[in-house]
């Protein structure tokens, strides 16, 4: 079986099948079982011809043909270990091609670097992760690309009259709308965005070249939500969470079609916010196990809603598409999502004091932002990763005093429950 299969006889492998060799040719590499590390800045060329054509290929001066292999030429443009990596990657969502990067951000902001000019307007939902943010309300602007902020309601009508709106603004600045950017489900609610929606009132614009619906699956991916089969162009990952999944690297990924995909590789390639050899090695370790990782924490997390639902020192459990949720949310759970994951956040009864004495008597569950890895996290949303929310942003976007935002991992549920429940008597 080659290397590059995808089928069994007439049998289509599944992702978790594939993860263990899939793109990577061991005879390449003395027979070593797992991809050696090739730590290496620069590759040698086998002639100046072989150079020369690489660079034409690299450079855009012509297109590949398809039997022709890309070269290796440098590590800031490609890799083997990254290579790998990102075929595998590719996998689980289905997308013609995928490219890793440096961290979360640098896929995100490449990427939308990538998609935008000048006058142009850019829609994305509220809320959005703190740096997303960041680049969209400060830094774009800076750059003469205007944004517009959306906070959903649970039909996709208020970011169908955002997507109109932007582009009434974008026609009268001479721009377009250059991509409309979805985080599905918000952290740290859980609210859902309905991705066909989005994909309906974009087609509807009819603008001669639609901007990509563009969605940071880092919440729900690559398991629990496929955006690429609900009308996606692009998804964006903080590899920092799930996939790395054991808190000990910082990496993101951009995947999605390949017409759009050439334009995100040439700006990465010029912004060099490419990963090293190394952290990719240590992704394609992780992702041998993302598919128990991710079902095993998921379980727990399930498990932990259920009995805190009605606990007494708790107001409401905010899950993705869960009974507490309107009937809306939970039919949009249904078409676009197979799984709640395990994040998931508790409004406590009380304020920021209720809620800091239940953070600071928690004992297992330790107290970090970032999510996704083996052990379980705790956080307070409202004073470190939205705290430059303005008080009107955080009761539009529902993140309270109250907030306390859980990522469960992998430990023994009974051993989790009987922490929180001892940190909830403690307030
Ligand atoms: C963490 C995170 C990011 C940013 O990723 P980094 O790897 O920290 O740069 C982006 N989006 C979401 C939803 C995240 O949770």
């Amino acid at each position: 079986m080659s290397h590059k299969s995808r089928v069994f006889g007439d049998r289509p492998l599944a992702p978790e099948t594939l993860m263990m060799g899939y793109g990577y040719d061991p005879t390449l590499s003395e027979g070593s079982i797992k991809a050696p590390i090739f730590q290496t800045s620069t590759f040698v060329f086998r002639s100046a011809e072989d150079g020369k054509r690489f660079f034409e290929v690299a450079y855009g001066l012509r297109e590949k043909d398809p039997e022709e292999a890309l070269g290796l030429i440098y590590s800031r443009i490609n890799n083997p270990n990254l290579e790998i990596l990102e075929d595998r990657l590719a996998v689980w969502d289905g997308a013609d091609k995928a490219l890793v990067f440096s961290s979360g951000m640098a896929a995100i902001s490449t990427t939308i670097l990538a998609l935008s000019r000048p006058n142009d307007v850019v829609v994305y939902t509220a809320p959005a992760y703190g740096g997303t943010e960041y680049l969209f309300d400060r830094i774009l602007p800076r750059m003469g690309v205007a944004t517009v902020s959306v906070a959903d309601d649970d039909c996709g009508a208020a970011l169908t009259r955002a997507i109109n709106a932007a582009a009434e603004q974008a026609k009268a600045r001479g721009g377009r709308v250059a991509a409309v950017y979805v985080e599905t489900p918000a952290n740290p609610t859980n609210q859902l965005i309905d991705l066909e929606a989005a994909a309906a009132a974009i087609k509807a614009l009819g603008q001669a070249e639609p901007p990509p619906l563009v969605v940071d699956n880092t919440f729900l991916g690559p398991l629990w939500q496929k955006p690429l089969a609900h009308g996606a162009d692009l998804i964006l990952y903080s590899l920092t969470k799930y996939v790395g999944g054991h808190s000990d690297l910082i990496a993101g990924a951009c995947l999605g079609r390949a017409d759009l995909m050439g334009r995100v590789a040439e700006m990465r390639t010029i912004c060099g916010t490419i990963t090293d050899p190394h952290t990719a090695w240590l992704l394609m370790r992780s992702l041998e196990t993302l598919h128990i990782r991710m079902e095993r924490s998921q379980v727990n997390a399930m498990e932990l809603v259920k009995r805190l639902r009605g606990h007494p020192k708790v107001e409401g459990v905010l899950d993705a598409g869960g009974v507490e949720t309107t009937p809306a949310q939970q039919a949009i759970f249904a078409r676009q999502c197979t799984g709640t994951g395990s994040t998931f956040s508790l409004r406590l009864k009380g304020g920021e004091a209720e809620a800091f004495r239940m953070l600071n008597a928690l004992k297992l569950f330790k107290l970090a932002v970032s999510l996704g890895g083996t052990e379980s996290l705790v956080s307070h949303p409202s004073s470190t990763t939205h705290s430059d929310y303005s008080p009107e942003a955080k009761t539009r976007c529902g993140i309270g005093d109250n907030l306390v935002r859980l990522s469960v991992g992998i430990e023994n549920v009974d051993d989790l429950y009987a922490d929180l429940v001892q940190a909830l008597d403690a307030i």
